[in-house]
């Protein structure tokens, strides 16, 4: 039975991906770091899993990720850890260096001492294109990152590619545009957004504050982005690819579209709040799937009004029993 590591097991796409390996009969190696608090809500549907084990290990701690890999020898190993929320990089910016640059290394090189024939899979995303292309960015389109997030990033990308190049690694960065679920973490802006809907139809909220509402993303369902994580890794020859839709909306519109499921006015409970605009902003971003779809015949399930109406479902269903 194939091996898989994940890191960032306890995040959204830890656990979409966790499954549908385990689906396709892989044994997966879930590492994650020690936590005071339970963190495990994610993993519910599995953890009790024969063919899935959590292990303890952190991408600032080399030794660790000796530790993990030599004892589970992994076929695929997918990167998925990071300080992954851009606001707290301005913040942070030399811990999200560590976390989400460095942690990259650290886990290629580990990989290169401890099992060479692995192949590893890097979590790259459009925040490394930032002001860098034109209206649709593909894998030719030249990063310009607008925060210590999308340099660390850029910074793994390259030395993910970089291995491939030098080692003959089986290396493969795939660049992700914005995607999302109910599982996604509640600070970013769609899950900020479904769980106000759910907290304000219910009574339990007043207003939701929102920063720049005019920008505007290329939003997927994490659960389809997870499948094609995983066709990077089954592809003949190492490749990077960029996963989108290939459309772009505003935040305005998700906000429009997730109060309209429960009949409501978005201008109703919106307030603007200036404390949440970013140092620096990406007004827009939209990705070219095209590639992609040929090469790993990739297609998305969800699209954007199916996401918004199963965030904001799913949030009112929490909301209820809580
Ligand atoms: P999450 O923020 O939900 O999950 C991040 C995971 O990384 C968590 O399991 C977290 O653990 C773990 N982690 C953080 N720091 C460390 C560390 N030092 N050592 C070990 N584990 C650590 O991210 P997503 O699931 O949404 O995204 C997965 C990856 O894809 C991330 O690298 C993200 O940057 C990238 N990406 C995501 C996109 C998206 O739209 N979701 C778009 C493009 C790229 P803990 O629970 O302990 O905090
Ligand atoms: P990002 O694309 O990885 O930064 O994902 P986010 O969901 O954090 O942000 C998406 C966009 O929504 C960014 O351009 C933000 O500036 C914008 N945005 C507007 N208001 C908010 C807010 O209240 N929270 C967050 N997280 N983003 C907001």
């Amino acid at each position: 039975v194939p091996v898989a590591l994940i890191t960032g097991i306890t995040g959204q796409d830890g656990s979409f991906l966790a499954e549908q390996l385990l689906a396709a009969g892989w044994t997966v190696v879930g590492m994650r770091r020690r936590s005071a608090s339970p963190n495990l809500w994610r993993l519910q549907a599995i953890l009790d899993r024969a063919q899935f084990r959590l292990v303890h290990g952190d991408l600032l701690d080399t030794g660790s990720l000796v530790r993990v890999l030599s004892d589970c020898q992994p076929d695929h190993v997918y990167n998925l850890a990071a300080q992954s929320f851009v606001p707290t990089s301005w913040e942070q910016p030399v811990y999200t260096g560590e976390a989400t640059g460095l942690g990259c290394a650290r886990l290629l090189e580990a990989v290169r001492a401890v099992c060479p024939g692995a192949r590893f899979y890097q979590a790259g995303s459009s925040e490394m294109f930032g002001t860098g292309g034109g209206d649709v960015q593909d894998v030719h389109t030249p990063f310009h990152p607008r925060s210590p997030y999308g340099v660390a990033k850029v910074y793994a990308h390259h030395l993910t590619v970089n291995y491939r190049e030098s080692y003959g690694l089986f290396a493969v960065g795939g660049i992700l545009f914005n995607h999302e679920s109910e599982r996604r973490g509640e600070e970013f802006v769609t899950r900020k957004i479904s769980r106000a809907v759910a907290r304000i139809h219910l009574g339990r909220q007043a207003v939701l504050r929102l920063g720049r509402i005019d920008v505007k993303r290329d939003w997927g369902f994490a659960g389809d982005y997870t499948r094609a994580i995983h066709a990077m890794l089954l592809q003949d020859e190492p490749q990077d690819h960029i996963i989108a839709t290939g459309r772009a909306w505003s935040v305005q519109e998700f906000a429009e579209k997730a109060f309209a499921v429960v009949d409501r006015d978005w201008r109703d409970h919106v307030e603007h709040d200036p404390a949440l605009l970013r140092p620096a902003e990406i007004t827009c971003l939209k990705g070219n799937p095209a590639p992609a779809r040929a090469a790993l015949g990739w297609e998305p399930a969800v699209d954007f009004d199916g996401l918004v109406v199963r965030m904001v479902e799913a949030d009112l269903e929490r909301e209820r029993r809580a």
